[in-house]
Parts: C-alpha cells; structure tokens; sequence
C-alpha cells in the first residue's frame, strides 16, 4: 500500500469557520490537558517504575463530562489528538525528539479527521465532513478512483486561508527500473543544483527572487512598528501573506523540477548531506535552510519511487569538488576558485565537475549492487 496526499484550498461558510475554529482549540486544549496529565503522573510515580507502568493514560472521554463543550466538535479529532501526543511520547523515547511540548495558542492551527463509515465524501466542488456537514473546495486536480481516503487535516493558515489535505491509499507496487539515464546533481548553494549532463544550474526563478526581496522589506518595515499597536498587526498579517507566497512559490518550483527529473532519468544520484549539520558547521544556516533542498530531495524520491525508479545517495564526504572528473587526479580546491582545471588539462565548471564525479560514484555504487 502506498500513501499520497492532495491538498486544496476550501471555503467554510461563517458558521463553518467557527466550528473549525472551535475544533483547532478543542485539540489544543485536550491534547494539553492530556500531556498536563501524563507529566503529574510521571512525577508521582517516577521512583515507582512498576506503578508508573500501572496509569492509565488520560483520553479525551474523559473530559467529556467536565468540558461539555467538547461534545460539539468532532470527536475524530480529539482521538487523533491523543494518537499525536502518544506519537510524541514515542518519539521522544526512541530518542527522536525533545520531550512533548505544550501547544500555544499561536501554534499552527489544524485539525485531522478520519474516514469512518462514509462519513467523508468528495461531492462536486464540495468536501463532507464531520460536523460540518459539506465545505466547497477548489479540486484542482482529480482523485484517481483507487485511491480510498485515509483521514483529512484541515488547516488554517497565518492568513486565515483555509485548506485540507486528504491523505489517500492505494494498492501500488512499482516494478524496479533498470537505469538506462542517469544523472548526478551537485548541491548549489545559490540556486539549487548542478547536474552532470549539461552542466546547467536549476536557478529559482527570477519571480521568487523578487518575492524574497518583498519579503525582507516588509519584515523590515516590522521591525520599525510598535509591537502590540494596530499598524504593527496590520503589518504582521502583510508579512504573513509575503510568506505564504513565498513559501508556496518555492514548492511549485521544487515540483516543477523533480517532476522533470524523474520523468526524463531512471536514476538521480545525489550526496547525502546532512543540511542541519552542514547550517550549523559552515554558518550558511539561513541560505541552505531556505533553499529547500531537503524538500527536494523529498519530492525526488517520492516522484521517482512511484514509477520504480532510483534515488542514489552517495556519501557526504566523497571528494566531489577536489576530483578531477576526467583522470580521476585529487587536489585542494579553495572556495573561490569557480573552475576546475586539472594538470591533465581538462578544464571545467567547478560545480558540473562535482556533479560528473557524483554521478560517476552512483553508477558505480548501482554496478556493486
Ligand atoms: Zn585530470
């Protein structure tokens, strides 16, 4: 089974959006409930490891009587509340994460439902849903019919758009491509990426540089308001929306180019780079963060996992840029010098150089597989 989600924009009615409102805090306030819980507990019995394993842990139910209120909203929603805190404590125990947090209000708002009996349906132009009875969404591509419908996360952004995703399953099973095209890409830290073939950078478009650009004079001009005052709120939301735009140019960009990629080569090989270690070891940090890079290599594999296809993560510390892609000779390379020249006398672009060598490296890593 394979898992896909798809993600509209929706339009709730006045009296919707209250109820989703309402919902986005019934979550907040039971999932921190539930947490304010678990750590009492968890302080009473910490030196009593076989009484600590005894509690039971909280559930919203129990809430329910006290918290009238909690009745009104969709009680899918409250269970998934307790399924993400468990996750969480899950996650913290393997060692993944930092304790459970308590959810601020200013905490991104969303809630997620589940299929349950026919209670969600993709109607024409509109969505069912619990509670809400239908919800008119812009469906901008279709559903395909195999696809059954897991559960629905609606959201609320800074904005105050409202969106779903629905997460779908589906039986699929790829067979395995045999690489024919291959590609290597070098990690650009302007842009996105070189690859080996043509030597050609994947630029952000020119749009979304001016969209930054936006972005930082309007955050600018925040700095300069009166935190609290009206022209300083009026502000915040003008910064919200640039981001949004921002943020949202930067993944159809990211689609754009992994869709490319994995229609046009069998296999892409890449360095597995650490991003956070590298942020923090090379004070890029903000640069390689927004990049999107992680993203990327997301949608990469997702987009050619689907069609059998192959992702092929090299190590980080393969010398890309100090190998000469034609004799194979090492050399130091200082981070200024933009060309690659090598005593055998093959000449090349730095950054194509590197892609060469990475994709080199995944052929023979393909070959010893
Ligand atoms: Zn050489």
């Amino acid at each position: 089974m394979a898992n896909k989600a798809y993600k509209f924009r929706i339009y709730p009615t006045k009296e919707q959006e209250q109820l989703m409102m309402k919902t986005f805090g019934c979550v907040r306030f039971v999932y921190n409930k539930m947490l304010a819980e678990r750590k009492e507990t968890y302080e009473q019995f910490k030196d009593d490891k076989e009484m600590l394993k005894k509690q039971k842990h909280p559930t919203p139910a129990k809430y329910k009587a006290e918290f009238e209120w909690l009745k009104e909203v969709d009680s899918l929603a409250l269970a998934n509340a307790q399924m993400n805190l468990q996750k969480s404590y899950r996650n913290f125990f393997a060692g993944r994460a930092k304790f459970p947090q308590f959810k601020a209000r200013k905490a991104k708002q969303s809630y997620t439902t589940n299929l349950v009996n026919g209670n969600i349906r993709l109607l024409n132009g509109h969505i069912q849903l619990p509670k809400l009875k239908t919800v008119k969404l812009t469906q901008h591509r279709d559903i395909p019919p195999h696809h059954k419908i897991k559960s629905c996360t609606i959201s609320r952004s800074a904005t105050g758009k409202y969106y779903i995703s629905i997460l779908t399953e589906y039986a699929h099973k790829p067979v395995p491509k045999e690489v024919k095209a291959l590609v290597g890409l070098d990690f650009a830290m302007d842009g996105l990426y070189v690859e080996s073939e043509q030597g050609e950078k994947a630029n952000h478009p020119r749009f979304y540089r001016q969209t930054q650009e936006k972005l930082a004079k309007e955050q600018k001009v925040l700095s300069r308001r009166m935190k609290g005052s009206a022209r300083y709120e009026k502000q915040r939301l003008r910064v919200a929306a640039v981001h949004e735009q921002v943020a949202n140019q930067r993944k159809d960009f990211l689609h754009k180019k992994s869709r490319q990629l994995a229609n046009q080569y069998d296999g892409v090989v890449i360095e597995d780079l650490n991003m956070k270690g590298m942020s923090q070891s090379l004070h890029f940090g903000k640069s390689v963060a927004d990049n999107g890079w992680g993203m990327f290599t997301t949608f990469l594999q997702y987009k050619l996992g689907e069609q059998g296809k192959h992702l092929i993560k090299i190590n980080k510390w393969f010398p890309s840029i100090k190998t000469c892609s034609h004799c194979g000779h090492v050399k130091q390379m200082a981070l200024s010098e933009r060309r690659y020249a090598c005593e055998c006398g093959f000449v090349c672009d730095r950054d194509w150089n590197a892609a060469i060598n990475i994709k080199n490296e995944g052929k023979m890593m393909l070959a010893l597989s």
